[in-house]
């Protein structure tokens, strides 16, 4: 970063349609447990019919909490919706909004993604907007033109706001595939989304660049590790305490190398 300052790591874990009563509290036990003195920042992003039970789970913790979906719309007659107020009653600090995989099993646009990003943000939530191309997309020399369509509605929709997001790089056919983007594949396109979002505010250093799919306790590090990429979303690895745990750990020793060598440059 161009000011000197150092912008944490963001670890967030997705448990998709996983988990119970019994399966969350020992998740969060062992992740508290495990967690010490973190220096990224940690999220679980809950299905919501768990968001009290984790909310309480994860008090007093440096876990945050976070829901996989939020409504477009405000409230009213929309039958298993759930709104961004409803989120914020539960302390929710962040949602995904636009998963691939609301994308491609509910229909979501990127006009309906834009949408629930505008209203996480009135909320006070942060969203994680997810972009990314399908195997085919890839194949056929797509993966800017699909992620920066992508992108380019939310920033359309969000104007200076943009700058509060999150964004998740997470190429389709590396989710829940155990295939993964390379550490130069995923940079790439976390260089075109930085570039993107810095066409459109002067704060876009300060947006979080993920990358998702497939990312485990072995790849985490050299992903985590490139310039672009400030962070992962994280799925079926989020589910067992000491794979999460060890994402964690690769994020937080690369974040501490940063600290020390931002200390010598400015000594
Ligand atoms: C995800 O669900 O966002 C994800 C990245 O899943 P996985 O890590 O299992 O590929």
């Amino acid at each position: 970063m161009d000011d000197m300052t150092q912008k944490k790591k963001l670890i967030a874990g997705n448990w998709k349609m996983n988990g119970s009563l019994q399966a969350n509290a020992a998740l969060l036990q062992a992740l508290r447990d495990g967690l010490g003195e973190a220096a990224c920042t940690v999220a679980v992003a809950v299905p919501a019919p768990y968001l009290a039970q984790v909310q309480g789970l994860v008090a007093g913790s440096a876990v945050a909490l976070a829901a996989q979906d939020v409504s477009q719309h405000e409230s009213g007659a929309f039958t298993g919706e759930v709104s961004a107020a409803m989120l914020r009653d539960f302390g929710t600090r962040y949602v995904l909004v636009g998963h691939s995989e609301r994308r491609q099993y509910h229909g979501e646009t990127d006009a309906v993604v834009a949408a629930k990003a505008q209203r996480a943000l009135a909320a006070g939530i942060t969203p994680i907007v997810c972009v990314g191309e399908t195997l085919a997309e890839r194949e056929a020399g797509q993966t800017e033109a699909v992620v920066k369509r992508q992108l380019a509605a939310v920033v359309q929709a969000n104007g200076q706001c943009v700058s509060e997001i999150v964004v998740a790089y997470e190429p389709v056919w590396a989710i829940g595939t155990g295939r993964t983007a390379t550490p130069e594949q995923a940079q790439q396109v976390h260089a075109v989304l930085r570039a993107q979002l810095a066409a459109a505010t002067a704060r876009a250093d300060r947006v979080p660049l993920l990358y998702g799919g497939s990312m485990n306790a072995a790849n985490a590090a050299q992903l985590l590790a490139q310039p672009d990429i400030d962070g992962g979303l994280v799925g079926g690895a989020s589910l067992k305490a000491a794979d999460f745990l060890q994402i964690i750990a690769a994020a937080h020793a690369i974040q501490a190398q940063a600290a020390t060598e931002l200390g010598a440059e400015k000594a």
